[in-house]
């Protein structure tokens, strides 16, 4: 297929958050136009997009309409149902592939594909009814019952230490199809960002190292400050190993527990660009956004390059909050005196606790001096320095 040429295409996004919103920007910087589908009146992507389509995932009538007036389209969220992205493949070049996402969308799919491809998960049992329940291994104890779908930032997850609060906490998660994760002694948190085009092209960004705060993602760093390059390179190459195996059409990213012992293990991946990857924005010369629109228009991937030290702070809803009354906006004129700091808000107009807001970005000549700046404005906004 040649490529869709910048300035002469239409792209569609299936999801209206904050990485559609971040997806259209990137676009729209290289002269497409955006279309966005979301049920919802009011979302991130729909506000800066040329066009906003209200309509379910599975409106048949929607789906037609995004495919005419589009030339390829993509997803930004991973529960997207699969068959909307098979029924849209029949009529437009989609990326990722159904089939890609569809992995993604379940845990125990997901685990058994990073075994197939030869790395190395969690030890974990499938529960999907009373008699997988009864022969879970106590090996697998303590550990933490995950939802096989529709997970994320921790959510649908309880953490298990005996066979009594595993039936129970199966129990209050409505006996769905669940996972059963050993708890594993972490030492850090890594995740590596690859772009594939269908030319079967790959390229990769640096490791970045995460910090998690009650499941949602805080802090991340690259370079990964703890981490030594033969893990490094480890990651990187589990990473491709993945993309290759699922034949993967655009942005992927996948998550790493380094563990206590010095193994490095595969946890989950993400069809899309993620949090961990927002601080490509500003710390390298091409974006995560931009390689998922070149990725989806068939262009040319160039070998991302890190220009900068960078750290990236998430920026939840709590924030708002910090002093009583109503929600206050914080004080972005004191962070952005700082030197080095790129403020990335969503265009979310109702702070809730535990919503992403936004992210603020922090580049500099070392990672010392990005570090420190980081602390800084950790402090102006009342969030914890612990990293
Ligand atoms: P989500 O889809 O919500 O991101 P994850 O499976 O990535 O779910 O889990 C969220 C966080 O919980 C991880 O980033 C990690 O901090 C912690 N966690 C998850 N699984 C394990 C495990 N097996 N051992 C230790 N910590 C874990
Ligand atoms: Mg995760």
């Amino acid at each position: 297929m040649p490529a869709l040429l910048p300035g002469t295409a239409t792209l569609g996004v299936l999801g209206g958050g904050q990485l559609g919103r971040m997806f259209v920007h990137a676009a729209q910087a290289l002269g497409y136009r955006c279309i966005v589908l979301d049920p919802d009146a009011i979302s991130p992507a729909g506000a800066v997009a040329e066009k906003h389509l209200k309509a379910d995932y599975l409106d048949p009538l929607g789906l037609a309409q995004l495919a005419r007036d589009c030339d390829a389209i993509t997803t930004e969220f991973e529960n997207v149902p699969a068959v909307a992205l098979e029924t849209l493949a029949g009529m437009r070049t989609v990326a990722p592939a159904a089939a890609a996402v569809a992995v993604c969308q379940d845990r125990a799919v997901e685990k058994a594909h990073f075994q197939a491809a030869g790395v190395p998960c969690a030890p974990h049992a499938v529960i999907r009814d009373e008699i997988e329940l009864a022969a879970v291994d106590p090996a697998l104890l303590p550990g933490i019952l995950k939802t096989s779908r529709m997970g994320y930032d921790g959510k649908g997850q309880v953490r298990v230490g005996s066979r009594e609060e595993l039936a129970t906490a199966w129990q209050d998660l409505q006996r769905v199809p669940c996972v059963l994760e050993q708890l594993l002694p972490l030492r850090a948190e890594l995740s590596v960002l690859v772009a594939r085009g269908a030319d079967g092209q790959l390229v990769h960004y640096p490791v970045q190292q995460n910090l998690h705060r009650g499941g949602i993602l805080a802090v991340t760093e690259v370079p990964a400050p703890d981490v030594p390059a033969e893990v490094q390179a480890r990651a990187v190459a589990a990473a491709r190993q993945v993309a290759e195996a699922l034949a993967y059409v655009g942005v992927l990213c996948i998550e790493f527990f380094w563990l206590e012992d010095g193994r490095l293990v595969v946890n989950e991946m993400a069809p899309r660009p993620h949090n961990s990857g927002h601080w490509t924005m500003n710390g390298a010369d091409v974006s995560q956004f931009e390689l998922q629109v070149r990725a989806l228009a068939g262009l040319p991937l160039p070998q991302p390059r890190q220009h900068s030290a960078s750290l990236m702070l998430n920026l939840l809803g709590d924030l708002w909050f910090s002093t009583a009354g109503g929600p206050t906006p914080p004080a972005w004129d004191r962070v952005l005196a700082l030197p080095g700091t790129h403020l990335h808000l969503y265009g979310k107009s109702d702070a809730r606790h535990g919503r992403k807001m936004g992210h603020l970005n922090i580049t500099a000549d070392t990672p010392d001096a990005a570090h420190a700046v980081a602390v800084q404005a950790a402090a102006l906004l009342g969030l914890p320095t612990d990293f």
